[in-house]
């Protein structure tokens, strides 16, 4: 699913930044992955190279087993958009906007048939219990509904991976497991690979594999055994 090698990014500036150095990370099909280290470490850089959003200076990466480097500008918008889910820290949704409005934004872009998009909403409201919720606007939810509809909003399209940067970073613990446990249920019943960012030991006893990454470097990698236990 992802095959990354010997990928390395520098910042130019004035003072060029190794921000990744020979990063090799093999992800499979239907893994639920999680990269931790410390601030500055490089999280992001390579989750923005995996999303796409930005180009390596040297080494490889095939996302969902295609090439995002040979990819033209336009090619590479529709395979993110197809193929890769988001979830962010900050939730990211349009506050004025209702829930159901955000989720359906994916596929308004597509052009799906707007029967299919009511089937789809009502089928992963259901999935992340917020139905009862979907004609309120982002502003008059908490936190943990914003979160699960940003996740209702990243699946709605059925990407093959889900990219999310520290998911929970803005969620107190109850609804960060609430979080949690809904992108476990859709790694495990829809098979889509998950990628994510995090600081936060509940989010990562929730992963497969736990990537540490220091100055650049990947340095240790934890199997589950029980991440939950791990952690
Ligand atoms: P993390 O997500 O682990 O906090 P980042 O990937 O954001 O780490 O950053 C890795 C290193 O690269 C840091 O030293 C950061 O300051 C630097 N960096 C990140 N983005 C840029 C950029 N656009 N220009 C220059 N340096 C950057
Ligand atoms: P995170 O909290 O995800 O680690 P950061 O606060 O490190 O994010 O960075 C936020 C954004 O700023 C990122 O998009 C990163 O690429 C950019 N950035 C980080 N460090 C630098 C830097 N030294 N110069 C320019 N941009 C940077």
């Amino acid at each position: 699913m992802l095959k990354v090698k010997n990928l390395s990014k520098v910042y130019d500036g004035k003072v060029a930044h190794k921000a990744l150095t020979n990063i090799d990370l093999t992800i499979e099909e239907g893994e639920f992955v999680g990269i931790m280290g410390p601030s500055g470490s490089g999280k992001s850089t390579l989750l923005n190279l995996v999303a796409t959003i930005d180009q390596p200076t040297s080494g490889s990466i095939m996302v969902n087993d295609k090439d995002p480097l040979r990819m033209k500008h336009n090619e590479l918008a529709i395979f993110r958009r197809r193929e890769l889910g988001f979830i962010f820290q900050d939730f990211n949704l349009l506050p004025t906007l209702t829930v159901e409005e955000n989720i359906v934004l994916p596929l308004t872009l597509e052009g799906v048939r707007v029967k299919e998009m009511e089937e789809r909403v009502v089928a992963v409201a259901e999935k992340l219990g917020i139905t009862p919720i979907l004609k309120k606007r982002i502003y008059e939810i908490s936190g943990g509904q914003a979160q699960r509809t940003a996740i209702a909003r990243a699946i709605i399209h059925r990407p093959k991976m889900v990219l999310a940067d520290e998911p929970t970073g803005n969620l107190d613990s109850k609804s960060s497991r609430a979080a949690m446990d809904m992108m476990e249920k859709i790694n495990k019943q829809d098979k889509t690979t998950m990628m994510m960012v995090t600081h936060d030991p509940v989010a990562a006893s929730y992963t497969e594999r736990v990537v540490f990454i220091k100055d650049g470097k990947l340095f240790n990698e934890i199997h589950r055994g029980d991440n939950r236990q791990a952690f």
